[in-house]
């Protein structure tokens, strides 16, 4: 079906309009979610494709060489959009400049007819190209704001192909605004599906963004950014299951910092909360890459060790002791010198464990490491069934 050129521009430009207007209504209440962005972007198409409406009845700067430029700018904008919503600098330079090299194309080319149509399609192609290529390197792979933003490009450079093919065919004149066959239906259309593709594809990869952000708080502790409790039994119960189906070791520790609420008392609730962080920090700097921590309670942490001996964990653990006691941290300028004990349990889970027992094992210890002094470790007994297995 051939539609006509012109009409088809003004609808496109009709739903740019509507889709830019809920946008920048919505976008305006944060502006740190790009969405404020992404409907400028589409405003810019929405002027592009109105001033493509009037080819032939209006001057030529505008109907080719403003409309060019607007669409060059919608696209800068759509790139732009992809950095605001990772909360990434904008790289302006990099993106103005394609739009800036389209206005100095258009004015010196703009009374010619093959030179300026094939700049124009090379200058938006080179865009495409970059929105695809960020799309790519900041929308997570497996998510379906990248599913539509790499379609979309895609379709937008097979479009563009495939009008630098029919000019550099001798067809330039058919390829015009204001003339309607077959060739230009489907290369409007192809621009009506990149609109949506690219703003849907904003919409979703902010909305990811917002989601990953929420999972992010919902498993991470505030104050020492490692795994909260929720987070830390989560992957106990995993680690849990995966040793159970190996047949292979596990090793847990439960850690807890000595006489934690007179450095509070000492100190002030700022002191105990950096020697908090100094104890994760220094923990963390030590852990193996399969290692797992994260915070179970107050000053309580959990460490999770899997494919680990009790021989090699207590090794392990008792070196992250020993490193901390010698590590005091420092709170406006008070030396605050610190150790933990801890509790460990070890062995290779059976049908019957949970996390809920491994836990009560290994807090059983801990009480056993306190009552033995404080800044050293004991391993829970084993039970009879462990026994066995020795
Ligand atoms: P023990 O050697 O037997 O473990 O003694 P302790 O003083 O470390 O243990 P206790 O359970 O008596 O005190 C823990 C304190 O930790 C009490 C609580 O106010 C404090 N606390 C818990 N969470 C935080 C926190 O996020 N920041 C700070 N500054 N203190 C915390
Ligand atoms: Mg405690
Ligand atoms: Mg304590």
């Amino acid at each position: 079906m051939i539609a006509h050129t012109p009409t088809l521009f003004a609808s496109v430009a009709l739903v740019a309009t509507i889709m830019a207007f809920c946008l920048i209504l919505v976008g305006q209440l944060n502006k740190r979610d790009g969405l404020f962005t992404t409907g400028c972007g589409l405003l810019a198409h929405a002027l592009a494709y109105v001033c493509y409406t009037l080819y032939g009845q209006a001057p030529l700067w505008l109907t080719y060489g403003a409309a060019n430029l607007l669409l060059s700018v919608a696209l800068a904008l759509y790139t732009a959009g992809i950095f605001r919503i990772r909360e990434l600098r904008v790289p302006w330079p990099l993106i103005a400049s394609l739009p800036a090299l389209m206005a100095l194309l258009m004015a010196s080319l703009i009374n010619t007819l093959e030179p300026r149509m094939l700049a124009a399609s090379g200058v938006l192609t080179g865009q495409c190209l970059l929105l695809v290529y960020w799309a790519h390197r900041h929308a997570r792979s497996t998510g379906r704001s990248y599913m539509l933003l790499i379609i979309g490009g895609g379709i937008s450079l097979i479009g563009l192909t495939l009008r630098v093919i029919a000019i550099l065919a001798g067809g330039a004149t058919e390829m015009q605004y204001d003339v309607s066959n077959l060739k230009q239906t489907i290369s409007v259309s192809i621009g009506t599906v990149t609109v949506m593709m690219y703003s849907l594809g904003l919409v979703l990869l902010s909305n990811e963004r917002s989601e990953s952000r929420l999972r992010q708080m919902a498993r991470h502790d505030a104050l020492t950014t490692i795994l909260n409790r929720r987070a830390i039994l989560e992957q106990l119960a995993e680690e849990l299951e995966r040793a159970r189906r190996c047949g292979s070791t596990l090793a847990i520790a439960m850690i807890d910092i000595d006489h934690f609420k007179q450095i509070n008392d000492q100190h002030g609730h700022l002191a105990g909360d950096e020697v908090l962080c100094h104890c994760v920090r220094n923990l963390q700097q030590r852990l193996r890459q399969s290692d797992c921590i994260g915070r179970y309670g107050g000053e309580e942490f959990l460490l999770l060790l899997p494919a680990t001996s009790a021989e090699g964990a207590m090794v392990a653990v008792d070196a992250l002791r020993e490193a901390l006691a010698q590590t005091p941290a420092h709170f406006a300028g008070a030396t605050i010198p610190l150790s933990f004990s801890a509790g460990l349990w070890c062995g290779i889970p059976g049908p019957d464990d949970s996390t809920d027992q491994l836990i009560a094992h290994a807090d059983k210890a801990l009480y056993a490491a306190k009552a033995g002094g404080r800044n050293c470790l004991s391993l829970s007994a084993p039970t009879e069934r462990l026994q066995a297995q020795a």
